[in-house]
């Protein structure tokens, strides 16, 4: 396996000021970026330099600030459709976050399903990807299908094989679960579903941030994402679609800068990407996001990725030799859950937290796979590594675990 440098894991780290604090005594573990990443110094730049300097409303000002703050907000999407090779920036809209598109694309299709249609989702699901589809299904008669674990506790591939018919008319599903890290291939579901004429919805919350990101190569009609998850600014997220797609959306919001004529009676909406942003848009966070993919693609991000992984296997090892644990997923995953025989969850990560270790616990937006892992009345411990993290933090994770299994012995 290829070594990345260790002054370029160094520097890496350096550029996250968050990292470099005390928590509770402790030089702090941040073991919990899954839930949100730390931001490099420049995100926070450039979020700061936005404000300070170029702050003014975007498509309505011909003034100097609103020149340069509307530039702005177009390089950053196609700063964004570049990164995920989208065909063209307008394929990119702007939203609050995963969850956001999630739901405008869900609810797309109120109008247009019966209750002969089907929709595929996944117990790997986070409400986010569960939710908008339960309640879609509500709506319309529509059935929700919802596939499970294999015995190993894997997607069951076989069962969506099945469950593929040309009633369904969706297939919403994550990239990689935020509970167990289980990767979903995406370009294998969309040559199914596709087969039956289905409309593949890409949940991309955590892969954003582990895997490379090709909505062409993928094929996927729709696709998400977080900018908090991937070191960047909460508050701005992304939808792709394919624009015939993207197009069939009604616009949820409408208002200021969506559209083109309006009249006592009738109104009339601009082209995309406009028309699915109505109001003034974050564009300090897509600045910010923006930032951090330009000095990502500056990186070595496979020699940073192959890090996490050393990590993710030092980790599952130190946890494979406590009899105490149970662990919950896959091997070389950055998301690992497991459990303390006889602890709850919450006693664990409050333990940690003394110990200046940050790690998340509980359902994880994720009951469904809570359900199906035998959980639901206790969830997990969860830790979740980015490339800032060490070696020399997993072991004295582990140090603490020991500490709390010794303590509520
Ligand atoms: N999907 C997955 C897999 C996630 O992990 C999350 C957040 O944890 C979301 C969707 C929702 O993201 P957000 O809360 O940023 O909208």
């Amino acid at each position: 396996m290829k070594q990345v440098h260790q002054d370029e894991l160094n520097s890496f780290r350096a550029a996250f000021p968050g990292l470099d604090q005390p928590i509770n005594d402790e030089p702090l573990i941040y073991f919990d970026n899954a839930a949100t990443a730390q931001s490099p110094q420049v995100a926070i730049d450039a979020v700061t330099n936005y404000y300070s300097n170029n702050k003014a409303n975007v498509h309505r000002g011909v003034h100097t600030l609103g020149t340069r703050s509307t530039e702005l907000y177009d390089q950053a999407r196609q700063t964004v459709a570049d990164f995920i090779h989208a065909p063209t920036a307008t394929d990119v809209i702007f939203t609050k976050g995963s969850t956001e598109g999630l739901n405008w694309v869900a609810q797309s299709f109120a109008q247009q399903l019966t209750e002969t249609d089907e929709i595929i989702v996944s117990v790997f699901e986070h409400h986010a990807n569960f939710l908008p589809w339960q309640r879609l299904a509500q709506q319309t008669g529509a059935k929700l299908v919802v596939i499970g674990l294999t015995p190993s506790n894997a997607f069951d591939w076989a069962a969506f094989e099945d469950k593929l018919v040309p009633q369904t008319k969706i297939v919403a599903l994550t990239m990689m679960s935020n509970v167990t890290g289980t990767t979903i291939d995406m370009r294998r579901v969309s040559a199914m579903a596709h087969q039956v004429g289905a409309v593949v919805v890409a949940d991309a919350a955590q892969a954003i941030v582990h895997m490379t990101i090709d909505v062409v190569a993928l094929d996927v009609d729709y696709l998400v994402f977080s900018g908090h998850k991937l070191y960047g600014p909460m508050g701005i997220g992304v939808l792709y679609g394919k624009p015939a797609l993207l197009n069939q959306i009604e616009p949820a919001l409408i208002g200021g800068g969506m559209v083109a004529l309006v009249t006592n009676t009738t109104a009339e909406w601009l082209p995309l990407p406009e028309r699915l942003e109505a109001g003034t848009p974050n564009v300090g966070g897509a600045v910010g996001l923006a930032a951090v993919i330009t000095w990502l693609q500056t990186l070595d991000q496979v020699g940073l990725q192959q890090h996490v992984l050393r990590l993710a296997q030092a980790l599952l090892a130190g946890l494979a030799h406590r009899v105490a644990v149970t662990t919950y997923g896959v091997s070389g995953s950055p998301i690992i859950s497991f459990n303390l025989a006889g602890v709850h969850p919450h006693d664990v990560a409050t333990a940690l937290d003394q110990l200046g270790i940050a790690v998340r616990a509980g359902h994880h937006c994720a009951q469904p796979l809570m359900h199906a892992l035998g959980l639901t009345n206790t969830g997990t411990v969860r830790v979740s590594l980015a490339p800032y993290n060490t070696l020399a933090e997993v072991h004295r994770f582990l140090v603490a675990l020991d500490e709390i299994i010794v303590y509520f012995r």
